[in-house]
């Protein structure tokens, strides 16, 4: 058989397992962030839907398709992988499950981690068991990460864990952290190793940090003593720049895709909504109906470029510093989609406490998208490593 045959039969079989096995309820866009399932010893599913959605897809390893089967991943080729996505988006299939274990930790183990760090903790996160978060930033350590001064301190078997971290994302309900820790103070980026820990271990602990949205998805993180046994370093010890710099290239990814994730309804279906048709049949309000034309074609174009993006990955030909120019334009694009919602939304869209404005979701996720261009990496920061590594115009 040839490869188009073996992949039209996977279709087919795809789509009815898929038609089978996705409840009715997770074929409906999620309306709200309750709505995704983060998985996690401390999640508490929204229905019976969603838990069974996301053993369905655990159990055959599609929450992490291309992942081998041997870590609870799906085993499936890269264009495999594509033919799932496209039929879950045919179908209106929600994504299972969305964790930082996923887009950020996973890919990084499956590159630096030893076996036994591999079957331990790649399964659980691939069946959404154990929630993970990250802990890079600190109070003095942002742009400028290898400035960190969190410091472990070698006692044989074990690490002594001592600092701050912040802006951890949801710290408070992670199970988990993958962390950057100091273990040589006299060299900056050869002197920080990337170790894993328990967030239940003594001396961890976390305090909210309250957003302009009203909500707190993050919080600052405190260690004080914590014990880290040393089979939990992934990589060499002051190696973990190495793996710190890998995982930021999947995360910046994985923001610069936040819009397409979100499978908004199209914006000029959302605004007729709002605002109506003239006699035309056309959006009402001409001003807007160009912006909203420019938008989608810009949207339509970088679907594409994501596409080709994960192309080229899969064929081993993407520049290294591609992620820094999907982060960039991906949030930007995403800010751009919010402030069109609240266009087309008028006043109503400010409303902030209400159950016709679903609690302000729409002003809500709008003041959240302003995050997108700090989150991962400034913009600033992107466009200093384009301009750098892609453009190779000469340095300040
Ligand atoms: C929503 C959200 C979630 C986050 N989640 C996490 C998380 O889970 N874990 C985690 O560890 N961190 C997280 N962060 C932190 C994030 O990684 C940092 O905020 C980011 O790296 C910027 O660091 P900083 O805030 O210290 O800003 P700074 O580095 O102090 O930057 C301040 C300003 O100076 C500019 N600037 C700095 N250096 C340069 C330069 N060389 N050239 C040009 N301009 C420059 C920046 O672009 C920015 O505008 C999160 C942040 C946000 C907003």
């Amino acid at each position: 058989m040839s490869d188009t045959t073996t992949l039209d039969s996977f279709r087919v079989d795809t789509r009815a397992w898929l038609e089978a096995h996705c409840p009715p309820e997770m074929r409906q866009p999620v309306r709200n962030e309750d709505d995704i399932c983060w998985g996690g010893r401390q999640f508490t599913f929204q229905s019976e839907a969603q838990r069974l959605w996301l053993q369905r897809m655990g159990e055959r390893g599609w929450t992490v398709p291309t992942w081998p089967r041997a870590y609870g991943g799906g085993g499936l080729s890269g264009d495999e992988a594509k033919v799932l996505a496209q039929e879950m988006k045919r179908l209106n299939c929600r994504v299972p499950l969305q964790s930082f274990g996923i887009w950020m930790l996973g890919p990084a183990l499956l590159k630096f981690g030893n076996e036994e760090q591999k079957r331990e903790h790649l399964p659980k996160i691939a069946r959404g068991e154990i929630r993970w978060c990250q802990g890079y930033s600190e109070p003095n350590a942002g742009s400028d990460l290898a400035a960190l001064a969190t410091r472990a301190e070698d006692r044989g078997d074990h690490f002594i864990v001592n600092g701050q971290k912040i802006w951890t994302s949801y710290a408070d309900k992670a199970d988990w952290i993958f962390c950057l820790v100091r273990t040589d103070t006299a060299k900056k980026h050869t002197g920080i190793s990337f170790v894993l820990f328990d967030m239940a271990t003594p001396g961890v602990s976390t305090k909210p940090i309250l957003l302009i949205s009203g909500k707190s998805p993050f919080c600052e993180t405190f260690f004080d003593n914590v014990r880290v046994d040393k089979r939990n370093l992934v990589g060499e010890l002051n190696a973990g720049w190495d793996v710190a710099k890998y995982l930021l290239t999947h995360e910046r990814e994985m923001i610069g895709a936040i819009g397409d994730r979100a499978q908004p309804k199209p914006m000029g279906q959302l605004a007729a909504a709002q605002i109506g048709l003239d006699a035309t049949g056309r959006l009402a309000d001409p001003g807007l109906r160009a912006q909203i034309a420019e938008f989608e074609a810009d949207e339509a174009a970088f679907r594409l470029a994501l596409e080709r993006a994960g192309d080229l990955h899969r064929a081993k030909q993407a520049h290294p510093a591609m992620s820094s120019m999907l982060k960039f334009y991906g949030a930007e694009l995403n800010k751009r989609r919010l402030e069109l919602v609240m266009a087309a939304g008028g006043s109503d869209a400010l409303e902030w406490d209400s159950e016709r404005s679903q609690h302000g979701a729409a002003a809500r996720n709008w003041l959240r998208s302003k995050a997108n261009s700090i989150e991962g990496g400034t913009s600033e920061v992107q466009l200093n490593i384009i301009a750098k590594r892609i453009l190779e115009l000469p340095g300040a």
